[in-house]
């Protein structure tokens, strides 16, 4: 039996933007909804990069809990030259054109994590493709899984270090990709029934000025939510974030962006919350 929420009482144990083991989160779908569902989450959006693999078990696990799967998706896109993650929410799992649109990000993922393996190994590392691909098992690979396997064949003594010698912002495993534009996004996931929210706007090392030239541009694409609360953000920024919403009459929303156990800042319906106005996406999802 599916969990049928009481918003009023519910909203404020949602949480709209975690991560499985389906991209680089640590849990099983099923486990992630587990431990949503002992920390008191009601309301929880699975939301892996570029792949909506995990949504069934997810949904199965929430039948078992009284707990709401919404089925989530982060899609990796492009504003001008700038990646941005736009979370999608609420839409069809079966409708044929998002798969086929999640099928592109795959390939387009898959061709730059050959052209990694390739400039890695003309920077003197062993050819780490296959360690990658077997530490991403049956999730997206990227970046953190070569992270990942450098430390494992010795080239490096930890992810970060990984990161900042090689697979960082304009270091040799940088690999620009052409992602699909932000618009286009959008655009998919409204005819799949769903809703756009661009994620954590402060994250893409941005100014004010830019992020809130970021937020227009989302709004002139047609998008529906912003991201104003999330581990990290701090109450000035948000108040700023939500101006700007209000500004383009984009909505809210709202999520913890877990990835793994073991920090003591992450944790799943662990952000600071949010009022129950009728500016949260949740008044229009459910
Ligand atoms: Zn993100
Ligand atoms: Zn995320």
């Amino acid at each position: 039996m599916s969990y049928k929420p009481n918003l009023a009482e519910d909203f404020a144990f949602s949480d709209l933007h975690c991560h499985s083991n389906c991209s680089d989160g640590e849990l099983s779908p099923r486990q992630l909804v587990e431990r949503a569902a002992d920390k008191g989450v009601k309301i929880l959006a699975l939301t892996d990069h570029d792949t909506i693999d995990g949504v069934a078990d997810a949904t199965q696990a929430s039948h078992d809990r009284s707990l709401m799967l919404i089925p989530g998706v982060e899609l990796t896109a492009l504003w001008g030259k700038r990646v941005v993650h736009i979370v999608g929410l609420g839409f069809d799992p079966d409708n044929p054109e998002l798969q086929m649109y999640l099928c592109n990000l795959k390939k387009i993922r898959d061709q730059r994590a050959e052209l990694i393996a390739a400039r890695l190994v003309k920077k003197g590392c062993p050819d780490l493709l296959g360690k990658a691909k077997a530490l991403a098992g049956e999730g997206q690979i990227g970046r953190p899984h070569f992270a990942q396997a450098m430390v494992a064949a010795r080239v490096v003594d930890s992810p970060a270090k990984a990161f900042s010698l090689y697979l960082g912002a304009g270091k040799p495993g940088d690999i620009k990709v052409e992602w699909p534009d932000m618009s286009d996004a959008i655009a998919c996931l409204h005819q799949a029934g769903g809703y756009a929210v661009l994620a954590h706007p402060t994250k893409y090392k941005l100014t004010f000025t830019k992020i809130r030239e970021m937020i227009a541009a989302f709004a002139e694409s047609d998008g529906d939510a912003v991201e104003a609360r999330y581990p990290g953000i701090d109450p000035g920024q948000t108040r700023q974030i939500e101006i700007a919403a209000q500004r383009h009459d984009l909505l809210l929303s709202a999520g913890s962006d877990f990835h793994c156990t073991g920090f003591s800042w992450s944790e799943l319906g662990k952000y600071p919350k949010m009022p129950n106005s009728e500016m949260h996406i949740l008044h229009r999802i459910l």
